[in-house]
């Protein structure tokens, strides 16, 4: 009945890392490591991540014609995703510049590029591929108002999950939509606004206040909270030996949209998806350290 398990419509970055002693001030050149370019971009890493997993993924989204448009290409196709939504030109795939001192704090710097030029009317023209999906999934490193037309193009019974990062106040109708809405802290702090509460499940209550059907509160180590009309419940996290953190969130949310489109409930979506976000921070890098369902399951 659908042609795709998950349908991710989001950004595809370019990250261009270099390790430095220390960060340049204004006016200052210093010398850093080689450059190191890994794909990235939050609706190509939750891609990846579900292909990898073996869900049926698509991907709308923009890159450039150009050489990091191709790098990010390959790396989707290689892990199973299919890019025939992937949209190319108009501007330069998005780039992230990272600087990365030797205690591991970075700065980053976004130029979203061809992620801005993502437009409602790509949305528009991409409906099947809308129809095609059994779940859909976006973030907000692309313009609100094509998030908006995803919200108004979803077939009746398509289950639309939205991750709001970068974090923003969300419109009425896309909060309406969300099922769930999933949020780190400093996510549900800025999308409350100054009635954010004190402790993650005033959050998830007041969240969930805003109209979504249900919502997640990631916590790092602690796991996460799911929250839904029957209450608030904790599911705690696997206990691992972390790495590095960058793409945990959209690991556990390309994981946890997957399974909801599989049946499974929120909290099963959520213990599961636990499992992937753990594995995630065992391994360096985003999408190179994403887990097989075999991993997940050996776990
Ligand atoms: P990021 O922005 O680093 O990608 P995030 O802030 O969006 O992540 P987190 O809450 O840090 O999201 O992580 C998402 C999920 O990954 C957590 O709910 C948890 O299940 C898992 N996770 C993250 N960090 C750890 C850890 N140190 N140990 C075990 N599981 C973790």
């Amino acid at each position: 009945m659908y042609d795709y398990d998950l349908l991710v419509v989001g950004s595809a970055n370019a990250d261009l890392v270099i390790g430095v002693d220390r960060r340049p001030g204004a006016g200052e050149t210093v010398l850093g490591s080689d450059l190191a370019v890994h794909p990235g971009g939050k609706g190509a890493n939750q891609g990846v991540a579900a292909a990898r997993l073996g869900a049926r993924t698509a991907l709308l989204a923009r890159v450039g014609d150009d050489g990091h448009g191709r790098l990010l290409l390959d790396s989707m196709r290689d892990a199973g995703v299919d890019t025939g939504g992937v949209l190319v030109g108009g501007a330069p795939t998005g780039v992230a510049l990272i600087t990365v001192d030797p205690s591991g704090d970075n700065s980053i710097v976004v130029s979203p590029g061809a992620n801005g030029r993502l437009v409602p009317e790509d949305v528009e023209a991409a409906a099947s591929l809308l129809q095609a999906s059994r779940v859909v999934s976006a973030q907000l490193e692309i313009p609100m108002e094509t998030v908006e037309e995803v919200v108004r193009g979803l077939r009746q019974g398509t289950r639309f999950v939205l991750n709001p990062s970068p974090p923003r106040p969300l419109p009425p109708e896309v909060l309406a939509a969300c099922d769930p809405l999933i949020v780190n802290e400093h996510e549900a702090r800025v999308v409350l606004g100054a009635d954010a509460g004190a402790t993650p499940s005033e959050w998830a209550e007041a969240l969930l206040a805003l109209g979504p059907r249900s919502v997640v509160v990631t916590l790092g180590k602690e796991g996460a909270l799911v929250s839904d009309a029957s209450g608030v419940a904790h599911v705690p996290s696997v206990k691992v030996e972390a790495v590095d953190t960058t793409g945990a969130g959209d690991a556990f949310t390309a994981a946890l949209a997957w399974r909801l489109g599989l049946g499974e409930s929120l909290a099963e979506a959520a213990r599961y998806a636990t499992h992937v976000g753990a594995l995630a921070v065992t391994r360096e890098g985003a999408q190179a350290s994403f887990p097989t369902a075999s991993e997940v399951a050996a776990l």
